[in-house]
């Protein structure tokens, strides 16, 4: 009979997978993949899987988004040193740390969760990283955070029907912002803001997210 081994993998090489295929390209972007551990935004009974290429349940119906997924919408947010970015759907705070090692100490991330104890659960994650430039806020990112707009980049991590409004308007014009959008699978579709009054959209099919869920009892 033949002996299975069955290796773990490790999150080097997940991440060494997805460079291979293409997914991860930008160095800033793969440093922080290696310096940022997922297992550090996991419930302490999801850590095991922390290496599998899968979204992960953190409580509250929600996830930590699959590593594939977040990925691609960072290499398509092309986020850079210094930038001040909008994460909508902030939940276990991986992707939120993910650019705040990437925008550096003169960024900033502005993460938004509608769910009160996971904007906890995230923010005591980050913490870890003791970083300076995180800042998250519990409220509904369907209408943005106008309180410290216009970003450079906004990135969203549930899915919407349609693109809202004040997300375009909270975008300085130059700025991207990255959304799924649609109903049973959804198109990530990348924002370009040309001008106060013209955007540029281009969409990538076959993604699934949980649903942006917009609430008016929350701020
Ligand atoms: N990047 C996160 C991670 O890896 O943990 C993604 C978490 S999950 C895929 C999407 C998150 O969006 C959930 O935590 C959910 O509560 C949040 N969400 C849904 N609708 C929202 C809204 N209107 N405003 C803010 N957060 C919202």
């Amino acid at each position: 009979m033949n002996t299975i081994f069955l290796h773990k993998t490790t999150m080097e090489n997940l991440v060494k997978d997805l460079i291979g295929q293409g997914y991860l390209r930008n160095p800033e972007i793969i440093n922080a993949f290696y310096r940022i551990k997922r297992r550090d935004f996991l419930p302490e009974k999801m850590k095991e899987k922390d290496t599998i290429n899968a979204p992960l349940h953190i409580g509250y119906g929600q996830t930590n988004s699959q590593p594939l997924t977040v990925a691609f919408m960072l290499e398509v947010l092309e986020p850079q040193e210094g930038d001040r970015i909008l994460d909508v759907g902030s939940g276990s705070g991986w992707q939120t740390a993910l650019l705040a090692d990437i925008v550096g100490d003169q960024g900033h991330v502005y993460g938004i969760e509608r769910i009160a104890e996971l904007k906890d659960f995230g923010e005591q994650n980050a913490r870890k990283y003791n970083f300076v430039n995180i800042t998250v806020t519990h409220g509904d990112g369907t209408k943005g955070l106008r309180a410290y707009a216009p970003y450079d980049k906004i990135i969203v991590a549930a899915a919407a029907q349609e693109i809202p409004q004040s997300l375009i308007d909270q975008l300085r014009v130059g700025g991207r912002l990255v959304i799924p959008v649609g109903d049973t699978t959804q198109d990530i579709v990348v924002v370009e803001k040309l001008a106060e009054d013209k955007i540029k959209t281009k969409s990538y099919p076959g993604f699934q997210f949980v649903p942006l869920i917009s609430d008016n009892n929350i701020k």
